[in-house]
């Protein structure tokens, strides 16, 4: 049966001290059962040591972005390799705040989803319209786009070796979350443009959804039967919202479509 994911995205956020608790908070209360992976994306500077303290635990390690170049006189940026040196297994690539403020365009995110794949990490890709764009009814369209770039850049089987991540602008950080219906919709056209390419590939991606998740509306996007987890953003900062989640998903049976 396909596993079902559950991510914690800490944007930049936290310091070592407070760090350390939610970590501490997180590893005692998790119980990891019913076929779920859970996944913590720290700030780069805490990479290295939240990697050592989640060695033998089932927790598993994502960076938030990493550089599309291999190595080299790029000051600031991080690499693929360094992030596979330090223990990641994750990195998320598209996610819409790189998009919007730091000029990650569609190519630029196929770049680094390559970079990624190169290095043998697992690329989990943001995807998601805004509201104008949901409201000039050109969502499926936006998302057909923002996936295929990725598709033709890299390839189908490619593809097959990340996760995607269907989060909605309009819904990060700010409250709102798309409704089941909305979510399962957008997850299935998804799947169907991917489909078009291989339909065992579309088949069997985890799609996960993102955008103002809870524990009050887990479990019923979590039923949807497209939807194979979620991209957690300020609730990840909570280490009980945060289990109560991936306990949401693991009591959550999923829904046939
Ligand atoms: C995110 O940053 O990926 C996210 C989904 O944030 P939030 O849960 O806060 O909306």
């Amino acid at each position: 049966m396909k596993q079902r994911l559950v991510i914690g995205n800490w944007k930049m956020n936290g310091d070592q001290q407070t760090n350390e608790m939610l970590l501490k908070d997180l590893l005692v209360g998790m119980t990891n059962g019913g076929n779920l992976e859970v996944a913590i994306c720290p700030p780069f500077p805490y990479l290295a040591s939240i990697a050592t303290q989640l060695q033998g635990r089932t927790v598993g390690l994502g960076a938030q972005n990493l550089s599309p170049a291999t190595h080299g006189a790029f000051t600031g940026e991080v690499s693929a390799s360094m992030l596979r040196d330090i223990g990641c297994r994750y990195v998320l690539v598209g996610h819409s705040e790189r998009r919007a403020l730091f000029g990650d365009t569609d190519d630029v995110v196929a770049q680094k989803f390559a970079a990624a794949i190169a290095q043998e990490l697992v690329p989990v890709l943001c995807v998601g319209e805004t509201m104008d764009e949901r409201r000039a009814g050109i969502t499926t369209s936006v998302m057909t786009k923002q996936i295929t770039t990725v598709i033709k850049h890299v390839g189908i089987e490619n593809l097959a070796r990340g996760v995607v991540a269907y989060e909605p602008v309009w819904a990060i950080g700010t409250g709102e979350t798309a409704s089941p219906d909305q979510a399962q919709a957008v997850h299935r056209h998804l799947r169907e443009v991917i489909g078009a390419f291989d339909e065992r590939i579309a088949r069997n991606l985890q799609i996960i959804y993102g955008g103002s998740l809870k524990p009050d509306n887990a479990q019923a996007l979590f039923t949807q039967p497209d939807i194979d987890g979620g991209l957690v953003g300020g609730a990840s900062l909570d280490p009980a919202s945060f289990i109560a989640i991936c306990d949401a998903i693991t009591t959550t049976p999923r829904g046939t479509a």
